[in-house]
């Protein structure tokens, strides 16, 4: 069985139990997994080659999600962009590049703050003395603030006291569930889950040790690694990894293959930035969730940003309350974005427009 179709198996059988994910929290994007596929860790990730010695690391779907990471082959080392929600993804990513080169890895490179793109660190400084972990000036802040959002130290703390909860509500919905292949999935949420508390509390944060704070040109083994630092989008300390001679852009979650997530973003600006990103000559895109894009994937992108904020201040100009707006900005955007941002079981455009309607509500109508 190759790897290829078991995923697609996985895939598709996750679609049969999206409906289950709303009760949690919209960042968590996160999905159920049938049971089969618990100990497929080979699996967690699969590398595409995007160039010459650049892969996309792309996550499989899991109850806790990983983020994307870029892998960088160089001369003398390996630079790896993001490291997923917990060390043992880190761990298994980090085989599978052990698979293609033995060369130390130098270099981790945190695009943002939020949990899935940062806490396996670790794994890659035990293992490598001497790794540099690298990210914005404003990401290192975000880190360690308390109130910076989904992400940092602090919020591995909030992680360790909801957990316990979450753990008792799948059990409950187990004791309750009737039909088999619900209960499975629910049984492989629930060791997922225990197995994320484990992790958690062993966590060894492992910050950034070098920042940047305006764009910056790494020389690396003999390849051109562009840091950008080009505005707040996604969130304030966007970092983008651009490789000029592949044409290659790893944009973490500024560009994600479903539906933005803009609870910790800056809706009005975020366009602005993704402009910047566009001035740039590349090609492919290395999202941070979802399959590599081709260039005009950033378009379509910032084609919802944009025409989401207009029709929220719209119908807020218009008088509409906060929920008659989540249904008319969804049906209103619904012919242009849906299809192309419904592409996965996980981050549906149904699922996700009220949260992002209510997000432009607060941030640019309210200016909460
Ligand atoms: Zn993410
Ligand atoms: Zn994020």
């Amino acid at each position: 069985m190759s790897t290829e179709w078991t995923r697609r198996q996985v895939l598709a059988q996750m679609g049969i139990a999206a409906a289950a994910i709303h009760t949690l929290d919209p960042h968590e994007l996160c999905c159920v997994v049938p049971a089969h596929a618990q100990t497929a860790d080979k699996e967690l990730f699969e590398l595409k080659k995007v160039g010459d010695g650049v892969y996309a690391a792309i996550a499989a779907t899991r109850y806790k999600v990983n983020c994307n990471a870029a892998v960088i082959q160089t001369n003398d080392g390996v630079v790896i962009v993001d490291s997923h929600s917990k060390p043992s993804a880190a761990q298994a990513l980090y085989k599978e590049i052990q698979g293609i080169t033995k060369q130390p890895v130098k270099k981790v490179i945190n695009t943002h703050f939020h949990w899935d793109h940062w806490q396996g660190n670790q794994v890659y400084a035990a293992a490598n003395p001497g790794v540099e972990v690298l990210a914005s000036e404003r990401t290192r802040e975000n880190l360690t603030r308390p109130d910076a959002g989904v992400g940092g130290v602090p919020y591995i703390e909030k992680q360790l006291a909801s957990l316990p909860g979450e753990i008792a509500k799948l059990k409950d919905d187990i004791s309750k569930a009737t039909a088999p292949d619900v209960k499975a999935r629910l049984e492989s949420n629930l060791q997922q889950a225990e197995a994320y508390l484990q992790e958690l509390k062993s966590l060894k944060p492992t910050l950034p040790t070098r920042t940047v704070s305006s764009t910056t040109t790494l020389q690396e083994g003999g390849r051109e690694i562009q840091l950008h630092v080009l505005g707040r989008g996604h969130t304030n300390g966007d970092l983008f990894i651009y490789l000029p001679k592949e044409k290659v852009v790893a944009t973490g979650d500024a560009l994600i293959d479903w539906m933005p997530f803009l609870n910790d973003g800056y809706p009005e600006e975020w366009p602005q930035t993704l402009t910047a990103l566009e001035k740039l000559d590349f090609t492919s895109i290395i999202p941070g969730h979802g399959e590599v894009r081709p260039k005009s994937h950033l378009a379509f992108s910032r084609g919802y940003l944009t025409d989401l904020v207009a029709a929220v201040k719209k119908a807020a100009a218009d008088g509409a309350t906060l929920p008659e707006m989540q249904k008319s900005v969804s049906d209103q955007l619904a012919p242009k974005y849906e299809q192309g941002m419904s592409k996965y079981p996980v981050g549906q455009y149904r699922d996700r427009v009220p949260v992002n309607v209510e997000m432009v509500y607060k941030k640019v109508v309210k200016k909460a």
